[in-house]
């Protein structure tokens, strides 16, 4: 799909609930703004959105339409394409190039790309990512509560999620997976013990099925322990080739490395901002969309200045626009009027 134009104020890469929400405040801002998304939101996998106020529980995918009809309703162009390259046009601005061989320019940029969830290569995991193999216990674990849930050891943070899931059923059990029960550290027994999650050495070889939904762990051996839930740490992958090819700074984060932004989600790369869980893990649709807002405000604000200052800056040099010259002279009737 085409743009309708080839140059825009702000082109945001990326159409989940950062950079929609980015979009919305930019075209309420009268901005004009290309969104360009691929369409493969993180949490597509899922039926159910949860967390989100007077959204709870609505399908990703409903939501996500909403908030399209919404940004249009404010002139905001939306495509469905990829990004393959957004690249400095040398004079502080961005000529972004889209898979379909298009080419818009962008004053400011902002990515808002997600990220990738890696599964551990099990068999029967994938094919229930989203139902009952789950991650987030704030996502989908009052929706599982009181069930049979395995937690998938892979780091130390399934250590965290085997707790938390606690708090949500008394039947939780902690899989090694082939982790050393000699690497847990004796605190972690301990906390593990007062939760009252049980562990299970022994590698899982296998997610049962049965009519449709999981039924048990397989472990190393053949022995296969009932379980109706299986939670999993996965590896977490920014989609951030864009803004490394832009030359941003990255930060170390326990999930890895993340790129690094400031309180609006500016990079380091000027001009270029960064939102949602491009930028880290933890921010899920609400902090997403949170993300989005502050850098919309921020960015447009940003742009006001820059063009006032000029402004400013060629009233002084003696260079005067006959819109800059009706302004003057409206500011200064008002202010006779006051
Ligand atoms: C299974 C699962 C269930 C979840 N459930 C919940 C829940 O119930 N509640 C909750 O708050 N959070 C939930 N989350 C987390 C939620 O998915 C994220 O918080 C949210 O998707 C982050 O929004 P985002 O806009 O940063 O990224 P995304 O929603 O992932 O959107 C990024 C968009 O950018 C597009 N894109 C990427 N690269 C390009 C490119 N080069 N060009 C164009 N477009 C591109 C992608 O196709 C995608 O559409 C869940 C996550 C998972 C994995």
């Amino acid at each position: 799909m085409q743009s309708k134009k080839n140059a825009y104020e702000v082109v945001i890469v990326g159409g989940g609930a950062a950079g929609l929400t980015a979009a919305l405040i930019l075209g309420r801002s009268r901005r004009s703004v290309l969104v360009v998304d691929a369409g493969e939101p993180r949490n597509a996998p899922a039926a159910h959105m949860h967390g989100f106020p007077s959204r709870d529980g609505m399908p990703p995918a409903e939501f996500l339409a909403e908030v399209r009809r919404e940004i249009t309703e404010y002139g905001v162009e939306l495509i469905r394409d990829r990004v393959t390259a957004a690249e400095p046009d040398g004079s502080g601005e961005f000529e972004v190039t889209l898979a379909d061989g298009g080419r818009v320019h962008a004053r400011r940029l902002v990515i808002a790309t997600g990220l990738v969830d890696e599964l551990p290569d099990i068999p029967g995991l994938a094919e229930r990512w989203g139902d009952d193999v789950i991650h987030c216990p704030f996502c989908h674990g009052y929706e599982v509560r009181d069930r049979a849930i395995a937690v998938l050891y892979r780091k130390e943070t399934a250590i965290h999620q085997a707790l938390l899931f606690s708090s949500l059923s008394s039947d939780v059990t902690l899989f090694l997976n082939g982790a050393d029960e000699d690497d847990l550290p004796d605190e972690h027994w301990q906390t593990l013990a007062a939760a009252g999650v049980s562990v299970v050495s022994g590698k899982v070889d296998g997610i049962e099925v049965t009519d449709d939904r999981v039924s048990g762990v397989r472990i190393e051996g053949g022995r296969v322990f009932p379980r109706a839930v299986v939670v999993v740490p996965t590896v977490m992958v920014p989609r951030d080739s864009l803004l490394s090819a832009l030359g941003a700074r990255t930060k170390d984060t326990p999930a890895g490395p993340f790129v690094e932004v400031d309180p609006t989600g500016l990079t380091t790369v000027p001009g270029v901002w960064a939102v949602g869980n491009a930028t880290g893990p933890a921010e899920q649709v609400v902090n997403a969309a949170s993300a989005g807002y502050r850098a919309g405000a921020t960015l447009h604000a940003q742009l006001l200045h820059t063009d006032l200052e000029r402004e400013v800056a060629r009233r002084r040099a003696g260079v005067f626009s006959p819109e800059g010259e009706r302004a003057v002279a409206r500011a200064r009737r008002a202010a006779v009027g006051a």
